[in-house]
């Protein structure tokens, strides 16, 4: 990073020993924070912490040897650690845990289209995509900012008067990149990784065009949930709730009505 201080130092953890379920990972947080570190640090399915840390050097090496002592209730048996490359993170975050709920709701208006939103700060963030999301990494589909909804929308489908819905997916997510959330929105580019039925793993959303109606690009990260050449909203067309499509439930509202 081009403002990161010459000083700067990064490097990469790994904790092994009893160290999950007993706090390390907030412990790691209020030290690193107390320290000025970035980073972040998360729990690995191997039962070990893993943490990137970056900072000026002196804090960096408290750093780590606040990770080899551990919290109270951990044993730390040994750590790992190697240098890395300053990422340029602005805060030290906890990974790998839910930032909230996420919906993409399948939207048969004038202009069909599909909508992502995303829990932040008690609403939902909302975008409208044309042609619906993709996990290939190579696909950048338009997403235009709409407002927002409240949660309770998510749930919804049926008929309204401007159109059928479906809850095409749904599930958790978790806010990621360097910067901090909403921070990383207001700024136009907000790395997410989501953990829905069909919808998983990296996503970044990067503002192209400011205004009423700002314009972002979704993309899908690389991987070991993408899949390149795949097209998941033709693949995978049914609602996550009836298990029917929206032309399936469009066709049998409009039956009910008549
Ligand atoms: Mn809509």
């Amino acid at each position: 990073m081009a403002d990161a201080p010459r000083t700067a130092k990064a490097v990469r953890a790994v904790v092994h020993g009893a160290v999950q379920g007993i706090g390390f990972r907030d412990a790691t947080l209020r030290c690193a924070r107390e320290l000025g570190v970035s980073g972040w640090v998360k729990n690995r399915d191997d039962r070990t912490v893993q943490v990137h840390a970056e900072g000026a050097g002196p804090a960096v090496e408290k750093l780590l040897a606040f990770l080899r002592a551990g919290p109270p209730l951990a044993r730390v048996e040994q750590i790992e650690t190697e240098a890395t490359a300053v990422e340029g993170h602005e805060q030290f975050a906890i990974r790998g845990v839910s930032a909230g709920v996420f919906v993409v709701q399948e939207h048969a208006a004038t202009a069909h289209h599909f909508d992502l939103r995303l829990e932040v700060e008690g609403v939902m963030r909302s975008w409208a995509i044309p042609k619906g999301p993709s996990l290939d990494p190579a696909v950048k589909r338009l997403a235009v900012e709409v407002g927002d909804h409240s949660i309770s929308h998510n749930t919804f489908e049926g008929t309204l008067d401007h159109g059928a819905v479906i809850v095409w997916d749904r599930g958790t997510y978790e806010q990621g990149g360097r910067v901090a959330w909403p921070e990383a929105l207001t700024r136009g580019h907000a790395v997410f990784v989501l953990r829905g039925e069909k919808l998983r793993g990296g996503f970044a959303l990067q503002r192209t065009h400011k205004g009423a109606k700002p314009q972002w690009l979704l993309i899908k990260r690389r991987d070991d949930d993408a899949q390149p050449g795949s097209d998941i909203v033709l693949e995978r067309p049914e609602s996550v709730i009836s298990g029917l499509p929206l032309d399936e439930l469009e066709r049998r509202g409009n039956q009910g009505a008549g």
